[in-house]
C-alpha cells in the first residue's frame, strides 16, 4: 500500500516498477440492507488482495464517484463526471511523474465507467496505459449460473453476497428486499431516458436481494480476484511500447 510506505520505500518501488493498482468506488445508496460504502469497500478489498498476490503497489481507494442518479436516497455523495475525471487524471499523472506507465483501475461503481473510459483513451495517446476492471462484469461471465439476472443488478443478491463475505458486520439481511423496477411510461425499445433510481423504485434494490449468501459471495470474490491477478501479472510483463497505438502498416 502506497500510504503505508515511506518516501524512500516508494522511491525503491518506482525505480523498479512501472505499474500500480488504483481502486475507486462510490458512496451511494445500496438498498436498506447494504452500507452506502459498498462500491468503494469492495473495490478496495479486491485491489488490496490483488496487490498482495502480485506484489504490485496499490493506492488508497478513491471513495466518491459519479452517483447523482441516487441522490434522493439519503447519504449519497455525488461528484460530477467532469470533476471525477480530472481528479482521477491528476492522481494518475502524479503516479506517472514517478515513472508509472501502466495503471489498473479497479472500479467498484458502474456510474464511473464513462469518465474512466474517456480518461483511459486520452492517456493512451500520451503514453500511459490504463485498464479498467469491474468485478460484476467478470463474475457474470465467469460464474454465469451462480445468480439469476434479477439478482445481478444494483444492490441485488450478488452485490449483497460480496458484502456478506467482506464486511458482514455492516450488512443487515433482515432489511433485504426484492423489488421489480417500474417501467416508465415513455420507455420504448431503443430509448434511453435521463432518469434517477427513484423513478424506477422506492427501496433502491434493483431486483432480488433476499437470496444473498456469504458462500456465493466467497465464490465471486475468489473467482474475480483470480482473473484480476492474471491480468495484472500479464500487464506487469508487457512492454509499454507494445501497448501504445500504432499506425496501420
Ligand atoms: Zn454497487
Amino acid at each position: 500500500m502506497l500510504h503505508e510506505m515511506s518516501w524512500t520505500e516508494a522511491k525503491e518501488y518506482f525505480r523498479e516498477n512501472d505499474i500500480a493498482l488504483l481502486p475507486v468506488g462510490a458512496n451511494e445508496q445500496h438498498g436498506p440492507q447494504n452500507p452506502l460504502g459498498t462500491d468503494y469497500l469492495n473495490a478496495k478489498a479486491l485491489a488490496e488482495e490483488t496487490a498482495k498476490r502480485t506484489g504490485v503497489l496499490c493506492l488508497q481507494v478513491i471513495p466518491f464517484g459519479v452517483s447523482s442518479h441516487h441522490k434522493q436516497f439519503w447519504g449519497t455523495i455525488y461528484i460530477s463526471p467532469e470533476t471525477f475525471k480530472s481528479y482521477m487524471e491528476e492522481v494518475c499523472l502524479a503516479l506517472n511523474y514517478y515513472g508509472v506507465r501502466k495503471i489498473v483501475v479497479v472500479n467498484g461503481h458502474g456510474g464511473n465507467r464513462c469518465a474512466l473510459m474517456e480518461m483511459a483513451r486520452e492517456f493512451r495517446e500520451q503514453g500511459v496505459f490504463v485498464s479498467i476492471f469491474e468485478w460484476w462484469s467478470a463474475a457474470s461471465k465467469l460464474l454465469p449460473d451462480l445468480f439469476k439476472p434479477e439478482e445481478r443488478r444494483h444492490a441485488g443478491a450478488e452485490e449483497t453476497s460480496v458484502n456478506l463475505v467482506l464486511h458482514p458486520h455492516i450488512v443487515d439481511m433482515e432489511n433485504a428486499v426484492d423489488e421489480e423496477p417500474r417501467r416508465h411510461s415513455l420507455q420504448m425499445e431503443g430509448i434511453t431516458l435521463p432518469l434517477d433510481t427513484l423513478d424506477y423504485m422506492s427501496s433502491g434494490v434493483f431486483g432480488k436481494s433476499s437470496t444473498a449468501s456469504g458462500e456465493k459471495g466467497r465464490a465471486v470474490f475468489e473467482t474475480v480476484v483470480d482473473e484480476l491477478v492474471e491480468h495484472v501479472n500479464l500487464l506487469k510483463k508487457a512492454k509499454i511500447k507494445d501497448l501504445m497505438q500504432k499506425p496501420k502498416v
